[in-house]
């Protein structure tokens, strides 16, 4: 036996993260995290999916999809029915995607108080009628509130699911 198929592959935590209607500050605040915790991450996490850092990216089998950002268009709620059926454990992140505000606060808007503006971009664009939470439109294993995510509990949330699948 040669000595490389005697080393046992270590399994990482395979993570994907994504964004939907929101103004991406939770992904901002994950790249400023990545400062200090990158060297340890990579030990023990593979980002499979994370377009604002890499190119080729990949929904397959991931063990934790992290979501930010609220559901307003059909297509959008097919991607995250797409995230789902790919991840093991789903994560909400912020809270547009918590609690759909403050992206769905068009919700609110009183109909005949819509000028033309708002008007012209409800019809030439895929908007839903109603912005949405992530839970409204599929299951969600945890949730990371916070405007952007609060960071102490996103980092408990990382720990948890690293414990969770033994990685160490
Ligand atoms: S929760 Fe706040 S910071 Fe996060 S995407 Fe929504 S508006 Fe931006």
């Amino acid at each position: 036996m040669d000595a490389v198929s005697t080393i046992a592959v270590k399994k990482k935590l395979v993570i994907g993260w994504f964004s939907f209607t929101c103004s991406e500050d939770s992904t901002i605040l994950l790249t400023e995290l990545l400062n200090e915790h990158l060297d340890d991450w990579k030990k023990v996490v593979e980002f499979r999916f994370f377009k604002a850092l890499k190119s080729k990216n990949s929904l397959e089998d991931l063990d934790v999809a992290f979501i930010e950002g609220a559901i307003s268009s059909e297509k959008q709620a097919e991607e995250v029915r797409k995230i789902r059926a790919n991840s093991k454990y789903i994560v909400a992140i912020g809270s547009c995607a918590c609690t759909g505000l403050p992206s769905a606060s068009r919700n609110q808007l009183i109909p005949d108080k819509i000028n033309e503006k708002i008007k012209f971009y409800m019809s030439h664009f895929d908007y839903s009628d109603k912005v949405r939470k992530l839970s409204d439109v599929i299951k969600v294993d945890d949730m990371v509130d916070g405007c952007p995510m609060n960071v102490p509990n996103f980092l408990a949330t990382v720990k948890k699911y690293l414990d969770l699948f033994q990685i160490q």
